[in-house]
């Protein structure tokens, strides 16, 4: 639990989020300002500030977060395709420093990202 993280407000319930899974590990909600028809972040209850931050303890928690986004993104109809994003640092355009992964989909999506 880190004081300043809005997503360690959000699993201690101190800040409201639209709850779509939760379990000992891992959280999902609505992201506040969806990018996509389905935008849901998926987080671990543990602070970790991202990406680059795993260690290698953590692998089969990075391994629960994509499964429980496939299988959001499956119950949201994704079927036809969806993407799973993690931003790492300011410059790739992180802004909530506490590990997320974002599951897009409903409606086509072009690439390269910008
Ligand atoms: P990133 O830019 O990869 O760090 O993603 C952070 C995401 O968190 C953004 O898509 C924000 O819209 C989202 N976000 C920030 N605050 C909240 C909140 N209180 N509830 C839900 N999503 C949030
Ligand atoms: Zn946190």
């Amino acid at each position: 639990m880190s004081q300043e993280c809005i997503f360690c407000k959000i699993i201690a319930g101190d800040i409201p989020a639209k709850l779509l899974y939760e379990d000992d590990e891992v959280l999902a909600f609505n992201d506040i300002s969806p990018q996509a028809p389905t935008h849901i972040l998926v987080i671990p209850k543990t602070h970790i500030s991202g990406p680059a931050a795993l260690t290698d303890a953590d692998q089969a928690l990075m391994g629960k977060l994509v499964k429980t986004g496939t299988t959001l993104a499956e119950q949201a109809g994704l079927q036809d395709g969806f993407r799973l994003v993690m931003n790492n640092g300011e410059r790739a355009g992180q802004t909530v420093f506490h590990l997320h992964l974002h599951v897009l989909g409903g409606r086509p999506m072009t690439w390269p990202p910008g």
